[in-house]
This record gives C-alpha cells, sequence and structure tokens, in this order.
C-alpha cells in the first residue's frame, strides 16, 4: 500500500536522525519515488524507530541498540557485560559488548580506544571481527562476530585436554591469525586460553583485544606489563622494557602446552610463585606427549627471547607439517563501505559486488554510504556492510576449519588413550 505524504516525510525526517540520508534538494524527488514503490527493508525500520510504538519502547528499555534487537546475556567482564543480539535488517547473530562509560577510568578508556582500533585495521578468519561501534552519553556498544563455541578454557577445564588430532587444529588457527596480527603490526598482549573462542562451526577467534598495541616496527620497545601471570614471558617479569612478538609467542607456548596436557606448565597459587616458577624457567612434559609437538613447546618456551622460535618456524615445523593451513585474508581497505562507491567498479572483487547488491536489496544506497564517510565503525551502513561482507566470505568457505592430511601416527597413542580415562586431572587447572 503506497505510504500517504505524511507518513513519506516522517519518514525522511527519522532518516535524517539516523543520518542514513539525505541531501534536501532531493527530497522531494526521493517523497514522489517513496509514495510510488513499497518502502525498503531500511526504510520499514528506520520508521518503525521513530513511529512504531513497540520499537520505541524496545529503544527505550535497550532491548534494542541501533539496529540491533537484543537478546540474553552470553559473558560478562571487568567492565562489560556481553549479550546475545540479531541485526534487525540481515538477521545476523552479533555479540554485544557493552560498556558503562560512568565506570571506565582513564586507562580502560586508552584501553578501549586502542581496542577498537585495532579490531578496526583486522580481518581474518582467526581474528574476532568488530562490525560496528554505538555510543550513548552512558554507555558504548561494541557489535562484535558472534562466536557461539565457547572459550578454550573451559572446553579444556570441562571436557580436559584436546587430542593431538584437535590440538593441531586449534594451534594452526591461532597461529594463523596471530601472524596475520604481527604482520600487521598488531602484538595482542593477552593470549590466553579464554580469550580463543570458537565459532558455532568450531572455526577459531582469538578475540579481546584491550592489551593490543600497534607497534611502529617489530623492534618497538614496549614497557607497559600486561597479560595473565601464567601466560607471561619471563622477561616480563625480569626486565624493564620487552619487545612485543616474542611476548605473543611464549603465550602461544603455554597455550599448546595447555591444550595438549590440560595443565598450565607454570602455575602456583600466588603471582609472586607464579613469577618464581616462569624466571625458573622448568615444566615438566609429560612424555606421552608426542616428540615433534615437545620439540615445538621447546622451540617456544625459551627464556631468551631471541632464541624463542619466531612465528614462521612455527609454521614449518614438523608437529604442524600435515596440517593444512592456508586461510586468505582480506585486504583491510575492504572494511569500509566507500569503496563500493568510489571504487573503479571493475576493481570490485566478487565478494564486494554480492556485499553490495545485498546492501541494495535492504535499500542503502550509494548515497548513504557516501553521508557516512570517515565514521569508520561508528556507522550503522559500516555496520550492515562489515556483516553483509563476512556472511559472504564465509559463504565461499573462508572460514573452514584446517583438515590435516594423510593419517598423523602417534606412537604414543595408547598411553594417550589411558590419559584419557583421567581426565579429572585437567580440571586442576589453576589460572589467576
Ligand atoms: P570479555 O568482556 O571480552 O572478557 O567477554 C566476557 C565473556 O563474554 C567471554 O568470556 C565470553 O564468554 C563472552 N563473549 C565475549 N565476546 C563474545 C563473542 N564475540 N561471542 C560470544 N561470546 C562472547
Amino acid at each position: 500500500m503506497p505510504a500517504n505524504n505524511n507518513q513519506v516525510s516522517l519518514r525522511l525526517q527519522h532518516h535524517s536522525l539516523w543520518s542514513l540520508t539525505d541531501s534536501s534538494e532531493c527530497e522531494q524527488e526521493r517523497e514522489d519515488n517513496v509514495t510510488t514503490r513499497c518502502p525498503t527493508p531500511l526504510e520499514k525500520l528506520t520508521t518503525d524507530m521513530c513511529q512504531d510504538e513497540k520499537t520505541i519502547k524496545e529503544l527505550t528499555m535497550g532491548r534494542r541498540v541501533g539496529f540491533y534487537k537484543v537478546r540474553g546475556q552470553i559473558g560478562c567482564g571487568n567492565f562489560s557485560k556481553v549479550k546475545l543480539a540479531f541485526h534487525a535488517l540481515t538477521k545476523d547473530k552479533v555479540a554485544i559488548k557493552i560498556l558503562d562509560k560512568t565506570r571506565l577510568d582513564l586507562q580502560s578508556q586508552r584501553m578501549l580506544s586502542r581496542e577498537i582500533s585495532n579490531m578496526e585495521s583486522l580481518s581474518h578468519a582467526n581474528v574476532l571481527r568488530l562490525y560496528e561501534v554505538i555510543e550513548t552519553p552512558c554507555r558504548l556498544y561494541l557489535i562484535l562476530e558472534y562466536a557461539g563455541g565457547g572459550d578454550l578454557h573451559t572446553k579444556i577445564c570441562t571436557e580436559g585436554k584436546l587430542s593431538d588430532h584437535d590440538s593441531k587444529i586449534t594451534f594452526a588457527q591461532i597461529l594463523s591469525g596471530i601472524k596475520y596480527m604481527h604482520d600487521n603490526s598488531i602484538i595482542h598482549r593477552d593470549l590466553k586460553a579464554e580469550n580463543i573462542l570458537y565459532s558455532c562451526n568450531a572455526c577459531v577467534k582469538v578475540a579481546d583485544f584491550g592489551f593490543s598495541k600497534r607497534v611502529r616496527n617489530r623492534n618497538e620497545v614496549l614497557d607497559t606489563f600486561c597479560g595473565s601471570p601464567p601466560y607471561a614471558a619471563p622477561e616480563l617479569f625480569r626486565d624493564e622494557s620487552y619487545i612485543g612478538p616474542p611476548v605473543d609467542v611464549w603465550a602461544m607456548g603455554v597455550l599448546l602446552f595447555f591444550m595438549v596436557t590440560g595443565t598450565l606448565p607454570f602455575r602456583a597459587d600466588t603471582v609472586a610463585k607464579i613469577r618464581r616458577c616462569v624466571l625458573d624457567g622448568t615444566y615438566i612434559l609429560p612424555t606421552w606427549v608426542s616428540a615433534p609437538c615437545q620439540r615445538l613447546i621447546r622451540g617456544i618456551l625459551k627464556p631468551d627471547p631471541s632464541e624463542r622460535c619466531a612465528l614462521d618456524q612455527m609454521l614449518g615445523c614438523e608437529w604442524l607439517l600435515p596440517v593444512d593451513i592456508t586461510h586468505p585474508t582480506q585486504p583491510t581497505n575492504k572494511l569500509d563501505p566507500l569503496r563500493l562507491v568510489l571504487a573503479d567498479p571493475g576493481d570490485l572483487s566478487r565478494d564486494e559486488q554480492e556485499a553490495r547488491a545485498a546492501l541494495e536489496e535492504l535499500g542503502i544506497t550509494d548515497e548513504h554510504i557516501l553521508n557516512n564517510q570517515g565514521k569508520k565503525s561508528r556507522s550503522p551502513v559500516t555496520g550492515v556492510y562489515r556483516i553483509l561482507m563476512h556472511r559472504v566470505q564465509k559463504s565461499r568457505g573462508v572460514e573452514c576449519v584446517p583438515s590435516i592430511s594423510g593419517v598423523v601416527k602417534d606412537p604414543k597413542r595408547d598411553s594417550l588413550r589411558a590419559y584419557r580415562s583421567l581426565r579429572h586431572t585437567s580440571k586442576l587447572c589453576i589460572l589467576s
């Protein structure tokens, strides 16, 4: 049913409210158009957001945030709550990290802005994506990719250590994500099993970029101690400064140890005692861990950062040889929808063309995109675009879990089976 003139002008007024249109000289033309056709999904949504009582109530009560319908809580952090939500236009599931700005001190605000700008610049199958940021006077909402498969820490604490096969597949993906981050000059600095999430299809996602740091070069000297003590490299306890990449590498060694044994290599009940253990550098690797995996762990957990295995060495190590670790990365310039309008159409990839067609179907036009330029993740248009791009990429298998080619022989299989029957031992992991 065609809309009447009143509805049309309200709709246009509302669009400007959400800054999704609109040059005034085009208004008359647009009004004429709108009166003669069905509203697009975007027009319908924005109209509902200012006219529909139920929608307005949901917005006021926090059951809707921007274009997202908020559902139940799925987690909480120090300063945040994480809730499940759905995009009202695309229907995709997302996770919303909600932060109370009034509770953030200066340092937390700095961490948060780093988290946003570093996540903003990354796009990889094994790195949790940031789609959009919404800010109100009291709250900040980070709209994140939903990783519904839980975290690695909970998985190991409830199900026991991972099999050699699953450890390979999980570690290969973490390695792929961290290599991509380091190649893009970002150091994570808080790698731990709690920050490794699984998506619903078991794809691994490195998450929580609160401590991450963009470096000018690989050898930039850093001096802020961060991370969790059981995963902290000895230089963090020993020296006044450190180089970023080897600190992530050390934490990956601790993670790998945790995956294959179900316990942490350096554990104690106080930070001071953990520090002693890490500085002593002694840990006991169970003999049933396969020899190639033992060699990798020993190559990583070297007290001297300059002797520690580099990521490229890990990629070529014997233990990971049977794993197919090819994860195509997406150039980061493709995270901004503006490219769809400014680039030569012939330069757009197939994914971008598909995402553009999906945007058009929802009623998001070139004009909406142009009106949102410069806003990066603080724009609903960017949010929809990133969700659609991600969907397109997933549909062509970008996130498939790596496979292991050939039969991987494990000479210690029998003792491994015996260990599995003692699964409860893995619950004794101590993390502070
Ligand atoms: P954080 O505040 O980032 O430490 O997150 C707190 C908890 O929320 C985590 O331990 C996860 O269980 C959950 N969580 C955080 N981000 C996501 C996400 N993107 N998808 C699913 N669950 C999440």
